[in-house]
């Protein structure tokens, strides 16, 4: 079942990124305590009333093509980027919830903001989609509440008032959030390996995708699905079914202008959400961009599998060493996620072109494989007897035994004297561990501590 996706649009300062949090489930224990490599959160899932969804912060998003820093908010070009915000998520989300702040008022930003959302709404069904309502936050008191009503200005029907600090309204303001959602649809289930092609545009993903289909071991289904965001191919590759996940085909149907596509990362994440494993496509001219590691994040965060394709290999001039240095400054980036395999191809040429579908499958091969209790607890103890836990406090971590409760992704349940003590390096120190008996390639692997009793 496919989540809807709520974006947040409004200008720097109203209070974005406070009702995200507000909203937001608890992140997992992924965020790198090196400086630079915190990736800031853009999205994150949440639930009311029993409906799931996914919420995701237009703000931090840089919807320019380009190496970027997507945190450039507050120079000269930011209302550049409000507008790029709002643009994506009209075209993109299911709901736009746009922000504005009750202490500063109606401004001119506001307006504009409001004017781009109005203006790029359908009409489906005889009303405007998606739907957009309009947030008043920092509404704290009762005074600010009553002024909210000033922003029936802005032509997009009864303003909300909220405090994101306090939590005030925002039951109220869920509630409707949650009936403007669209009816929930079954997807259809199948058993194929989902595969999506994920990555900047003009990185090669269309051209990608009829390599692939194009290939000897490759048998295409007529059956073609298409979802809102993403067209989907069937293929059986030497007698495996799959689903090759497109997010570029799709782009041609919209009225987008040519040369201003836009970097879809909304589009990215609903493909990444169907699939299995994420075929994350680097340009080797341009290098890998801020953007790719954040789309690199959430699919770890979706504790989906990942394979690099680092492609274009054609027209990068080398020599012997060349491979390992962009293969040194991929894992530097990509830091949070050093378990994936690089490949580096060319589309053009077909150089290894035949390599990325075997190596896809048998990156899913590894999400779904098991180690037995025997095997897992051999490693535990080997660990510890090699490194055991330390701690400032004195008191430091014990495992006592483990075991694998679940694979597709592989998750541990390690029972041990108090999972408190359980601190990033350590754990880390022993997913590295797992890792050298089994690699688990390309796939996330959770470690659940559980005190035991
Ligand atoms: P963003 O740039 O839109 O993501 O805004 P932030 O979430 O970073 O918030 C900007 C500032 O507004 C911060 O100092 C917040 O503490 C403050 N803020 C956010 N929500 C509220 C609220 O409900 N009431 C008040 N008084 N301040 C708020
Ligand atoms: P998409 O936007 O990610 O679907 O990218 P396309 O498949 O449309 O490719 C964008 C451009 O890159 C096209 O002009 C392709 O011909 C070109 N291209 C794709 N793969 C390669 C490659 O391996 N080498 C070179 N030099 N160009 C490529």
């Amino acid at each position: 079942m496919q989540k809807p996706f709520v974006a947040l649009v409004g200008r720097p300062n109203v209070g974005k990124s406070t009702l995200f949090n507000r909203l937001a489930g608890e992140p997992l224990a992924i965020v790198d305590d090196t400086p630079g490599t915190t990736r800031d959160r853009l999205l994150s899932e949440s639930e009311w009333n029993g409906r799931a969804f996914h919420i995701v912060d237009t703000g931090g998003i840089d919807p320019s093509v380009g190496g970027k820093d997507p945190l450039s908010i507050g120079s000269a070009d930011y209302i550049e980027q409000i507008r790029s915000g709002a643009e994506i998520a009209i075209r993109e989300a299911d709901v736009v919830l746009l922000l504005t702040d009750a202490l500063s008022g109606v401004t001119p930003a506001d307006k504009e903001v409001a004017q781009i959302l109005r203006r790029n709404q359908k009409i489906v069904d005889g009303k405007p989609y998606p739907p957009v309502l309009l947030v008043v936050n920092k509404a704290d008191n009762e005074t600010y509440r009553m002024g909210a009503a000033q922003f029936y200005e802005l032509g997009l029907g009864e303003p909300y008032p909220i405090s994101a600090v306090h939590g005030t309204g925002t039951g109220d303001l869920l509630d409707v959030l949650v009936e403007s959602f669209p009816p929930e649809e079954k997807e259809e289930e199948d058993d194929s390996v989902k595969i999506a092609l994920v990555g900047k545009p003009n990185v090669g993903k269309s051209s990608l995708l009829n390599k692939l289909v194009g290939e000897e071991r490759a048998i295409v289904s007529p059956i073609a699905g298409t979802t809102r965001d993403a067209v989907d191919t069937k293929i059986i590759y030497d007698g495996i079914p799959v689903t090759l996940i497109d997010t570029a085909g799709i782009r041609r149907r919209g009225k987008v202008e040519p040369g201003v596509e836009k970097y879809s990362v909304i589009r990215s994440m609903r493909a990444i959400e169907r699939a299995d494993v994420g075929l994350l496509m680097i340009d080797a001219v341009t290098g890998i961009t801020a953007q790719d590691a954040h789309i690199a994040g959430y699919v770890l965060e979706a504790q989906k599998s990942t394979v690099v394709l680092v492609n274009k290999w054609d027209a990068v001039e080398k020599d012997n060493e060349t491979m390992q240095q962009y293969t040194e400054v991929i894992r530097r980036d990509l830091k949070f996620i050093a378990y994936v395999p690089i490949l580096f191809i060319s589309v053009k040429s077909g150089q290894r072109v035949d390599q990325v579908m075997p190596l896809a499958l048998k990156v899913q091969e590894e999400r779904l494989a098991r180690l037995t209790t025997g095997q897992l607890n051999r490693i535990l103890q080997e660990a510890q007897d090699n490194h055991a836990a330390t701690s400032s406090s004195g008191r430091s971590l014990r495992i006592y035994y483990g075991t694998q409760v679940r694979s597709d992704p592989p998750t541990f349940m390690l029972y041990c004297n108090d999972p408190k003590l359980a601190h990033f390096t350590y754990v880390r120190y022993l997913e590295n561990q797992i890792r050298k008996v089994y690699p688990f390639s390309g796939t996330p692997i959770r470690l659940v501590f559980k005190a035991r009793r």
